[in-house]
């Protein structure tokens, strides 16, 4: 899986409506995989072809949860898997690729994809706005090279299966035809270890540590998934290795908040400033700007700074919102206090702003 569920229209491919019972779906199934079976089909790549895609389509939609799972993917486009827009966490990615893993279709045993790993990875507000390129460890089982992944000692001490004969394959009868199934002797290998390499005890891999450069994007959100293709573990016999899924952890910033692309800043203002009006100084993410107060600001205004937002890689920027609120001046000195007080009195007229209250 994967993005291959966005192309794959399953049910079309068993010819049945969205909302089928698993028996209507079986049924059609089964009719298919009789007619385009490849022991009545031989030698016909097409037939072939459609039967491991209808064995896949029936193998997600026969399964409640699968089905439920590729529905949701179909539903919700692209970005199910961009980690924005509240798509699947790395957990949920790295589920279906294990159940994804166990399915396989006509001579498809004995061949997955590589496992998927997942890392966290922790960073910045501010990197998380501008982008960067930083190191992740990474753990990766590798083919051991003393035996060349075939897991006997010097790579040699095997002999050939004598239950499958070499092909890691025999046939077991199911209903209308036969079915091929990984030999159970030799575990779909076609060949049984004599005597076991050390280094890797018989796995043919062995974990490998690295350093891997990762290339995060600017704009990215806290959850954020980032899949490195190949970076997780090796493929049995050819299969694609599996993949590396990043989870990014945005710390939160001291001042800042995200709202999608815009930021908000919460600012106070001394009384005189909102009540007079000034040009004050702000930080955005980058540097310093003014931002004009007009004469009678209310605690709690907004003002929207176009474009001084997250600018996420490819996309528009958003904009800075700056909520003003009033902060009470603190400590007045003796003069201070008399001066305010004088001021409160010219201002004294039995009249309160919170008389509306009592209308
Ligand atoms: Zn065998
Ligand atoms: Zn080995």
């Amino acid at each position: 899986m994967n993005r291959d569920w966005l192309e794959k229209d399953f049910y079309k491919v068993l010819g049945v409506s969205q909302n089928a019972s698993i028996d209507e779906i079986k049924k059609n199934y089964k009719k298919l995989a009789r007619e385009n079976h490849p022991d009545l089909n031989p030698g016909d790549p097409e037939a072939e072809k459609k039967f491991k895609d209808i064995s896949e389509a029936s193998s997600i939609l026969t399964d409640e949860q699968k089905r439920q799972e590729y529905d949701q993917v179909r539903a919700m486009g692209p970005s199910a898997f961009s980690g924005q827009g509240g798509g699947f966490n790395a957990e949920d990615l790295g589920d279906i690729f294990g159940n994804l893993g166990d399915i396989f279709g006509f001579g498809g045993a004995g061949r997955r994809k590589g496992q998927s790993y997942q890392t966290n990875l922790t960073i910045s507000f501010v990197e998380s706005a501008s982008g960067l390129e930083t190191n992740v460890p990474l753990r990766k089982e590798v083919a051991c090279s003393d035996c060349r992944g075939n897991g006997s000692e010097n790579g040699t001490a095997y002999h050939t299966c004598n239950i499958c004969g070499g092909s890691g394959q025999t046939a077991s009868n199911q209903g209308f035809f036969s079915f091929a199934q990984p030999c159970q002797a030799c575990r779909g290998q076609g060949s049984v270890i004599d005597k076991q390499c050390k280094t890797c005890k018989a796995q043919g891999v062995v974990i490998k540590s690295e350093t891997i450069k990762v290339k995060i994007p600017a704009g990215v959100d806290n959850g954020t998934v980032i899949r490195l293709r190949g970076y997780g573990g090796t493929g049995d016999n050819g299969a694609p290795d599996g993949d590396l899924l990043v989870q990014i952890a945005v710390e939160p910033h001291k001042y800042f908040k995200r709202s999608g692309s815009d930021l908000v800043l919460e600012v106070p203002l001394l009384f005189t400033e909102a009540a007079l009006g000034a040009t004050i100084k702000i930080p955005t993410l980058e540097k310093q700007i003014s931002l004009k107060i007009p004469s009678g600001t209310p605690s709690g205004k907004t003002f929207k700074i176009k474009g001084e937002g997250i600018t996420p890689q490819g996309r528009r920027s958003g904009d800075l919102y700056v909520k003003v609120y009033l902060n009470p001046p603190q400590n007045l000195s003796r003069s201070a206090k008399k001066h305010l007080e004088s001021f409160r009195d010219q201002f004294e007229s039995g009249d309160t702003p919170r008389d509306y209250l009592y209308e």
